[in-house]
């Protein structure tokens, strides 16, 4: 046999599975279809020689306050992985110039939230308090195996704490929308407009079921961890995974496109590849989206239930990513933006619902909400001296473009005229609160939708979340209504990624949970 364990997908999942595993001694063999690793950890030079952009994913709270991150972190550092920090993770800033800024001290917070509206200060104390003190439940939930005794006895551990009643509400709250919580409970429309675009980063809307609890696990994380990125670019940690699985006795193969899962009487023997090789394993671990899996992998395996899901699986909305090299760093016309990490454009709540309503709908939103990243004035390495790079997500982008909510794109595809025309939107709002934009601007690179798919297939139709997050496709129902812990009929199989709970984002978690289950 070729190998204990092969992973199809080398990203984050992928290659915390496969690091756990070889760290255990088992003989595990990464197949990655594309010419690089890392899936969405890509770092390039995406602009100009000199400046590297992290092309999608960048920022790695999520994997350095993870299981993963604490099991792997000391292994990945010997080789080389270390994080960049700001004091300021996050900020918005509205149409007006308006602005706030989130500082990693509370008390800070709690001062300056409370200046703009008596109350909103020791609002976000007893939020992110709540969080901390139901930290140890809560995530439990959000990340761990959830069909298993363990969560069982939490669960029965909470009921005896909280009683039954008092269970059931807990869990009744935790489905508020974050509209209701930033509505009822925040009188500054700036504090309200802080927090309403972080639940697009987990894949819901204002509007969503649950998307309170995910915005205050947002806020707690931030306010107690920053939003670090990797020195020298994301795909640093790329690297550093590579040379674990490698001294571990593991192997990693690009240009390797795994066509079928092969099987006899439903349990697992190998992997085909698309140009006919052949490998023999034990299990496989694949970190695809169940599209690929069912519809192509395991294409003629009789798994009626599972086929009939996948036609009901739906993916979320497209992501539109934009990368500036600039001359020099950007003047802000609002003071105190300079050192924050990642800064929201939007106006508000109603601005995020809009564009995200308007995603959803197919139109491409008339104002986009925009994410903000300066990774060099976290990583000064990632470009020369005295020059500066930008990284904008767009969360609301259609996948399927129908129209324009502002009437004025004609394009109907994400061909490069419609992708620049959309650019071109989105850097006039940029350039709208930066004073020095004309002067410093040297080049800028878009990615549609349709490019970000291009480069990893997992990201249906540019979905970055590996399908939507609504709650009917998350916890113990991700991907499907059925869905065991990744496993099914079909033995020595686990599907993990992204599109598996405990859904997406760079914690791993799906990689991590799989290699506990099968022994690491
Ligand atoms: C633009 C963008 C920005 C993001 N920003 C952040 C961020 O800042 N922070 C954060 O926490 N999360 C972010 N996310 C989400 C996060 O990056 C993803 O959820 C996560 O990286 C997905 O990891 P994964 O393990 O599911 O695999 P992926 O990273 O999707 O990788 C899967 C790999 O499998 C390969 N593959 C697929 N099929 C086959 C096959 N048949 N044979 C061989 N190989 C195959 C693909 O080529 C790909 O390389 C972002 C996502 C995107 C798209």
């Amino acid at each position: 046999m070729a190998a204990d364990h092969v992973i199809i997908g080398s990203g984050i999942n992928g290659l915390v599975a496969a690091s756990l595993l070889a760290l255990k001694g088992r003989r595990v063999l990464v197949l990655e279809r594309e010419a690089t690793l890392g899936g969405c950890l890509r770092s390039e030079e995406a602009t100009l020689p000199g400046f590297t952009h992290d092309v999608m994913a960048a920022t790695f709270v999520l994997f350095m306050t993870g299981p993963a991150g604490a099991e792997l972190g000391p292994h990945l550092a010997r080789h080389g992985f270390e994080y960049c920090h700001t004091k300021h993770p996050t900020g918005v800033l509205r149409p007006d110039g308006s602005a706030l800024v989130l500082t990693m001290d509370q008390a800070q917070n709690v001062a300056a939230f409370n200046a703009l509206a008596a109350g909103d200060g020791d609002q976000h104390a007893r939020d992110v308090g709540q969080i901390a003190a139901d930290a140890p439940f809560l995530f439990a939930l959000l990340g761990g195996n959830l069909w298993s005794w363990q969560t069982a006895k939490l669960l029965f551990g909470q009921m005896r704490r909280r009683g039954l009643r008092g269970l059931a509400a807990w869990m009744g709250s935790a489905l508020a929308p974050a509209r209701g919580w930033l509505e009822a409970n925040y009188q500054s429309p700036l504090v309200q407009a802080l927090w309403a675009p972080w639940v697009l980063h987990t894949g819901l809307t204002p509007e969503s079921t649950y998307s309170a609890q995910m915005g205050k696990v947002i806020a707690f994380a931030l306010e107690a961890a920053g939003a670090p990125i990797a020195k020298g670019g994301a795909a640093s940690i790329v690297g550093a995974f590579k040379a674990l699985i490698e001294e571990n006795g593991g192997s990693l193969r690009t240009g390797a496109d795994v066509e079928r899962i092969l099987t006899q009487g439903n349990k697992v023997t190998g992997v085909r590849l698309a140009d006919g090789e052949e490998i023999a394993c034990g299990s496989v671990l694949a970190s695809v989206a169940p599209g690929q899996l069912f519809d192509r992998l395991l294409e003629g395996t009789d798994l009626p239930r599972d086929r009939t899901a996948v036609r009901q699986f739906r993916h979320g909305r497209g992501d539109f990513q934009l990368h500036y090299a600039l001359d020099a760093p950007p003047k802000w016309r609002t003071d105190g933006l300079d050192d924050v990490a990642l800064i929201h454009l939007t106006d508000g709540i109603d601005a995020v619902s809009k564009s995200a309503n308007e995603a959803e709908r197919g139109m491409l939103p008339e104002t986009p909400t925009i994410c903000v990243g300066q990774p060099h004035r976290l990583d000064p390495s990632r470009c020369p001296d005295g020059k500066a790079i930008l990284w904008l997500q767009i969360p609301d982008a259609p996948r399927v473009i129908k129209g324009d909510a502002a009437g004025k794109i004609k394009g109907r595809e994400w061909d490069d005229a419609t992708r620049e025309a959309f650019a071109d939107r989105l850097e006039a709002i940029l350039s709208h609160h930066i004073e020095n934009f004309d002067a410093i601007k040297l080049a800028r690179r878009a990615y549609s939708p349709r490019d970000l798919e291009a480069m990893n297939m997992n990201l249906v139709g540019g979905d970055p979340y590996g399908g939507h997050c609504g709650i009917d496709q998350f916890f113990i129902w991700r991907p499907f209504a059925h869905s065991t812990n990744g496993t099914g009929p079909v033995r020595g199989l686990v599907h993990i990624g992204a599109s598996t709970h405990p859904g997406p984002g760079l914690g791993g978690g799906s990689g991590f949970n799989a290699a506990k289950r099968l022994g690491a």
